[in-house]
């Protein structure tokens, strides 16, 4: 039977990169693949770019409504291998399809995503927690804070400055600079104690 895994990390941890290149690796061995993302507003659109240059057209971009298990078994029913980047945007149901995908169909189903967003308390992505909750296999993919040890947390900064409000996603309109930075639990405290010190 195939699996479904989730390989979660911070921003910056290289997940897209790492999908590609499990992408190029079937490919090269003559098999197909289909990658999928969820929609989002972002500048992005439907392809997918990494920070390092590679990047790729998605086969499929698709909205919330979207039965993926449908879709898959429809449209892409003997693929090898089913890639899913930012899978913390899916919703709970579509993450359940994925494994129907995986158990029904046999296609192996790889989601690349967050684990917690950047406002830390609230509860996160609800598609990042249903595949915790359920997938065959959770992998971590590591990555490094601006300190060198190892970076656990999702932030954004505003011009500079730590925020931890906000909605998931936010429109690039070019008056503000907007930065995620994955930092460890010791940052990211100094950063928020930094903010209170400055009455913010
Ligand atoms: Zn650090």
């Amino acid at each position: 039977m195939a699996k479904l895994h989730f390989r979660y990390g911070a921003m910056g941890c290289g997940k897209t990169m790492q999908l590609l290149q499990v992408a190029f690796n079937y490919e090269e061995r003559g098999h197909k693949v289909c990658v999928i993302k969820p929609k989002t507003d972002t500048k992005n659109g439907v392809k997918l770019l990494t920070r390092i240059g590679p990047e790729r057209e998605t086969d499929l971009c698709f909205g919330k409504e979207v039965n993926l298990y449908d879709v898959i078994s429809q449209a892409f029913p003997h693929v090898a291998c089913v890639l899913v980047d930012e899978a913390q945007f899916l919703t709970p149901k579509q993450a359940d399809e994925l494994m129907l995908v995986a158990v029904k169909l046999n296609i192996p189903v790889i989601a690349y995503g967050l684990r917690l967003n950047f406002r830390q308390d609230d509860g996160g992505f609800e598609g990042a927690t249903r595949l915790l909750q359920i997938a065959h296999n959770i992998e971590e993919l590591k990555t490094i804070c601006e300190c060198g040890k190892k970076a656990t947390v999702n932030t954004r900064f505003l011009n500079g400055k730590l925020v931890t409000t906000g909605p998931d996603i936010l429109i690039d309109d070019g008056t503000t600079d907007i930065q995620y930075r994955a930092l460890c639990q010791d940052c990211f405290n100094k950063y928020k104690e930094k903010n209170k010190k400055f009455g913010a």
